[in-house]
């Protein structure tokens, strides 16, 4: 075949995989941008019974204020004036919460977009692109031991389930490294800095949560992803909708997809309880370009907690847990 009839036919082939791509992912964004926007407490928000059928899931009310959309495939709670939403088995935290409005539930177009779509409707990586060079964030370090509870150091912790995981996802295939090998001080944009120069696929951020004051209430596992640009954190220090765009948003829905196999891995292999996929803008998240997520696996704080945090054993559990996630994520992303 002559070189210019073969690039003719190349160039077709690839304007229909483009072409098909548009497709699978468009009804979810048509769908949404044709809903009639309702304001309620200032904010914009669209009818949820509308988007599901727009999307051709299925809306079946639960009790007054429980609204159910399901697939084949998937599972999604909904409660009236709540941000914490039960996606596919595991929770998760909106930008706004849940609103009624003549008897009907609605929830805020940026939600959809930034929650609901990446979860239920994964896009695929570009060709060529793979998940497999992983670059393991070891949080605190040096002078900064972040989380103390009597005598041990949360920076202590972080090391060794991040040399587990590496070991881990180094025999499970993947390319792992981590940002410190030893007790030594990183400043935190140069950690997800460190993963671009390392050509990442993935950056995930390793810690152990405190409570504050010691309590057996206070415990689970919280996986955050990047608060999207204009809407509010989950995190206590709640950053409100004022904050603008950083390098990591500009991957919203991987982040989103990433935090949620991650949640569902962790609580389903180790059972810790259900904090959610909350999300924060969080230094190392608002400088990765890759996608990215910071786990809080579990409170110092708590007592029976802080015996499996300080447990070798458990930290492999734990380790195998977040290896699945990983894996989970990559079948969905990866063509
Ligand atoms: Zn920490």
């Amino acid at each position: 075949m002559p070189p210019g009839i073969l690039r003719a036919s190349l160039k077709i082939a690839i304007a229909i995989l483009v072409l098909s791509a548009a497709v699978l992912t468009a009804p979810a964004q048509t769908a949404l941008a044709r809903l009639p926007r309702v304001s309620i407490a200032g904010q914009d928000y669209v009818r949820l019974e509308d988007w599901a059928r727009g999307v051709s899931l299925q809306p079946k009310w639960l009790s007054k204020g429980e609204l159910q959309i399901t697939s084949k495939w998937s599972r999604v709670v909904f409660t009236v004036d709540q941000r914490k939403i039960s996606l596919n088995g595991v929770n998760v935290w909106l930008s706004a919460p849940v609103a009624a409005r003549h008897g009907s539930l609605h929830v805020t177009p940026v939600d959809v977009t930034t929650v609901l779509q990446p979860v239920l409707f994964p896009k695929k990586l570009r060709a060529g692109q793979r998940v497999q060079n992983i670059v393991i964030d070891a949080g605190h370090g040096g002078k900064d031991p972040g989380n103390q509870e009597g005598r041990e150091q949360e920076k202590k912790y972080t090391l060794l389930l991040a040399k587990e995981l590496a070991g881990q996802l180094a025999k499970a295939g993947f390319k792992p490294s981590i940002t410190r090998n030893s007790d030594s001080f990183i400043e935190l944009p140069n950690r997800s800095d460190l993963a671009r120069r390392r050509g990442a696929d993935l950056f995930l951020s390793l810690h152990f949560n405190s409570g504050g004051r010691t309590s057996e209430e206070t415990r689970g596992v919280e996986v955050y992803c990047l608060t999207p640009a204009k809407t509010s954190s989950t995190n206590a220090r709640g950053e409100g909708a004022s904050a603008g765009s950083s390098a990591g948003n500009l991957q919203n829905d991987k982040n989103m997809l990433l935090a949620h196999q991650m949640q569902k891995s962790i609580v389903t292999r180790t059972g810790l309880a259900d904090r959610g996929v909350r999300r924060a803008r969080f230094a190392v998240l608002r400088a990765a370009e890759m996608p990215a997520v910071l786990i809080e696996g579990g409170f110092m704080s708590s007592p029976s907690e802080a015996r499996k945090i300080y447990d070798p054993d458990w930290r492999k559990q734990m380790a195998a847990a977040i290896v699945d996630g990983v894996k989970s994520y990559q079948k969905q992303v990866e063509p």
